[in-house]
């Protein structure tokens, strides 16, 4: 709790420099010369895929027991960090699969993460993660979608709004509610299948950002999964959603650090290069100020999100506090970042020549998923007061 702070920071290792380095190096080579047209077409980016999964920068968050990486909390972020610098879509490849398998990991059993995780690990699979719906987002305990117990297993019926990876993943982490009058202790959380009976999809979404990754409803019609895919006991589902947003919100940060990085270094090379009045726009002090508090910002939101990737690592109490901070922080500091970033290049920022329309275009959704900013200050307030 924020008036009760551990003060331990994080420890970015040498191994974790290199791993940035490698993942810069990846990106340099293969994101960052694809992101525009990334961005043009909307479509999902199944070679940046191919790229991060060569180097296990897919979901590096796997356990190595089940095949994975290993990498810890820390590492994810730097690697989402790194790939949003250029790409905020292909971004979403390691934090939705965190996302996706981070409830079995919470709360599964050794059964579920042995089939599961390993084909995450080799990328043969991606999961995505279901909770929210049409009339139920920031109060997803509201939810409708219903899982009846039923011959061996259980029949889901209802749908789930904006599932980002939506129609590319092969699984689903889905809450849904088994006991009506329970509210939130009446959810429970299921693995399912995208080629699952009952089981479709919805049509793409037209967004403002993120246009190379697919968000869309999937919707369950008398849909029946085996009784082994529940995720912990019944009535569990929407403490382990609540939980995985601790630590998951925690890589919006960093996704938010990643594309506010972005914008940056763009801005700060077109000022020294552009002349206006005779000299370089960087000569005047109204340039320099604004470029000195995006870096001021920046830097801040940088140290929060690895101070709070260290807490989601060590499991530690305030994780809750610190998860809704570093996301917040960081996802309003990248709107600032980006706004002005487009305001640094002047009207050419306002054009598709340059990136930083696509930045600010993408910043934006940082604000409002894994829980919007009032719904960060919501649990931050809660944290704070006791309640
Ligand atoms: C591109 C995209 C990808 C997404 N991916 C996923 C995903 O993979 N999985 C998933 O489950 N969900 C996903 N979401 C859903 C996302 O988490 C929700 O959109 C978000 O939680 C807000 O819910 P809502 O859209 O229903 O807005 P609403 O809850 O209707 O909120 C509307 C406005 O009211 C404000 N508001 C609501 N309640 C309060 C309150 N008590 N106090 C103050 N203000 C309040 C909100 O902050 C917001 O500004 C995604 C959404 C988008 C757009």
């Amino acid at each position: 709790m924020a008036g009760n702070m551990d003060f331990q920071q994080f420890n970015l290792t040498d191994e974790h420099q290199a791993l940035r380095e490698a993942v810069r190096a990846l990106v340099t080579d293969k994101i960052a010369p694809r992101a525009a047209e990334v961005d043009e077409t909307g479509e999902f980016p199944w070679d940046v895929y191919e790229a991060l999964r060569g180097s296990g920068f897919h979901a590096i968050h796997i356990p190595e027991e089940y095949g994975g990486e290993g990498g810890d909390a820390l590492a994810a972020c730097l690697v989402i960090e790194e790939v949003a610098r250029a790409c905020t879509s292909s971004s979403l490849i390691p934090a939705v699969n965190k996302l996706g398998t981070m409830p079995l990991l919470v709360g599964g059993d050794e059964a579920l993460l042995k089939t599961y995780l390993p084909q995450v690990a080799s990328g043969e699979a991606m999961f995505s993660y279901a909770l929210s719906e049409r009339e139920a987002g920031s109060d997803a305990a509201s939810m409708k979608t219903r899982a009846v117990a039923s011959r061996d297993g259980w029949v889901l019926n209802g749908q789930k709004s904006w599932i980002t990876n939506a129609g590319v993943s092969s699984y689903y982490t889905v809450m849904a509610v088994t006991d009506p009058d329970a509210r939130a202790r009446g959810i429970s959380a299921f693995v399912v299948h995208a080629d699952d009976p009952g089981f479709s999809l919805g049509t793409p979404e037209r967004k403002l950002g993120i246009h190379g990754s697919p968000t869309r409803e999937i919707l369950f019609d008398d849909c029946w999964i085996p009784e082994d895919r529940i995720v912990g006991a019944p009535g569990t589902g929407f403490q382990t959603a609540m939980a995985t947003l601790d630590h998951t919100r925690v890589t919006i940060g960093a996704q938010a650090v990643g594309i506010a990085q972005g914008a940056l270094d763009v801005a700060a090379a077109y000022v020294k290069d552009r002349q206006q009045f005779g000299k370089p726009i960087a000569a005047f002090q109204g340039i320099q100020f604004m470029i000195a508090d995006m870096a001021m910002k920046l830097e801040a939101a940088r140290q929060l999100v690895y101070v709070a990737a260290a807490k989601s690592e060590r499991q530690d109490p305030d994780l809750t506090f610190f998860g809704a901070a570093a996301k917040c922080f960081a996802s309003d500091v990248a709107m600032e970042i980006t706004t002005d970033a487009v305001q640094a290049l002047g009207g050419a920022g306002y054009t598709r020549d340059w990136p930083v329309e696509r930045y600010m275009r993408d910043a934006k959704i940082t604000q409002i998923y894994e829980g919007t900013n009032q719904v960060q200050r919501i649990v931050m307030a809660k944290q704070v007061l006791g309640r």
